[in-house]
């Protein structure tokens, strides 16, 4: 039987690139560069309620690290450090040998060090904390929107959503769309490059976990702004138009959760900046309404009309 530091020497320990001193002492040390502010966030995901406890721990480890970088990546931070705290029903060597695979995979290729943790039985449970610099000052925050600025969301919104949908048998989704929206509800791509060249660019910016209402009324709150936005304009699947007459795909462009694009807000004289930073990344780009002296968020549908947004997001408590 593996002991707890059994686990730690075999799945979690990896030569360290950034890194005074990694795991095994009592603490990690770190050094930000100078001229550097250190961002730090973190994301916890617990079985039952993020994810299904059978789930494929190779995305799982994916996963866990996935939605802290997409934290660093809407404060425009590049991620350094990561530590990972894990509850354990039972030692499962298969499982864990996985999980640290995807866990590695894509902490090598972000080039993050995974430098302690805290490793104990209990119910599944992951919690990784993240730790990023961004020079000083130029941090991407919630509370810079001013009324004027144009609002941009990368990539599609609401893929992740359906297929969560889809595994619940909310609705049924055709078989060859449903590869690529599993990807995306597994496998979520934090928008690092995105956030860090729009430091100076965006004047405030969030990362959609939650859905875009939601999260986009987070920055019209801290900004003390509202917003006005086009239904149409909304970068989603042309699937979603097969599925009109069902409430869940109306509502997974708009408030389905997991999707981990950046939603920002900028002054409309970066448009054409923005423009050039969507082809260097091979990132669709796409302004989907406008930040205004009011205090609610408004959308529109194709006819010009306010909608009724009743589902706000995922809240655990409401
Ligand atoms: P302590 O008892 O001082 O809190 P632990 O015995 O819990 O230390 O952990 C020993 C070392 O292993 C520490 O450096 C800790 O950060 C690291 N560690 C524990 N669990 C993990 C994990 N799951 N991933 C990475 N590092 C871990
Ligand atoms: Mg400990």
């Amino acid at each position: 039987m593996l002991s707890e530091f059994d686990i730690i020497a075999r799945y979690f320990t990896q030569p360290c690139r950034r890194t005074l001193l990694g795991v095994g002492d009592d603490a990690a040390l770190v050094q930000p560069a100078p001229g550097m502010t250190l961002a730090a966030a973190t994301d916890m995901l617990v079985a039952g309620r993020h994810f299904f406890a059978d789930a494929n721990p190779r995305q799982l480890g994916h996963k866990a690290l996935a939605v802290n970088l997409s934290d660093m990546a809407a404060m425009g931070a590049t991620p350094r450090w990561a530590m990972l705290a894990l509850a354990l029903p039972e030692i499962n060597e298969d499982w864990l040998a996985e999980f640290a695979d995807g866990f590695m995979a894509l902490a090598r290729r972000h080039e993050v060090d995974l430098v302690g943790g805290d490793t104990t039985q209990g119910p599944l449970n992951l919690c990784v904390h993240i730790i990023g610099e961004v020079p000083v000052g130029c941090a991407l925050r919630r509370d810079g929107a001013k009324p004027g600025d144009q609002i941009w969301i990368s990539g599609r919104l609401g893929d992740a959503a359906l297929a969560l949908a889809h595994l619940q048998h909310r609705i049924t989704l055709e078989i060859e769309a449903l590869d690529a929206f599993l990807q995306a509800l597994h496998m979520p791509k934090p928008r690092i490059a995105l956030g860090q060249a729009l430091r100076g660019i965006a004047s405030a910016a969030i990362d959609i976990s939650d859905g875009l209402v939601a999260d986009l009324g987070h920055i019209l709150e801290r900004s003390g702004v509202g917003a006005s936005i086009d239904f149409a304009a909304i970068p989603k699947t042309a699937i979603l138009g097969r599925h009109a007459a069902n409430p869940v795909a109306r509502e997974a462009a708009l408030a389905g959760g997991d999707d981990y694009e950046l939603c920002f807000t900028a002054p409309l004289s970066e448009k054409a900046r923005i423009g050039r930073i969507a082809q260097e990344l091979e990132l669709p780009l796409t302004r989907i309404g406008h930040i205004d002296a009011g205090d609610k968020l408004v959308v529109r549908d194709e006819t010009g009309k306010a909608m009724n947004i009743e589902r706000r997001g995922y809240d655990h408590f409401a």
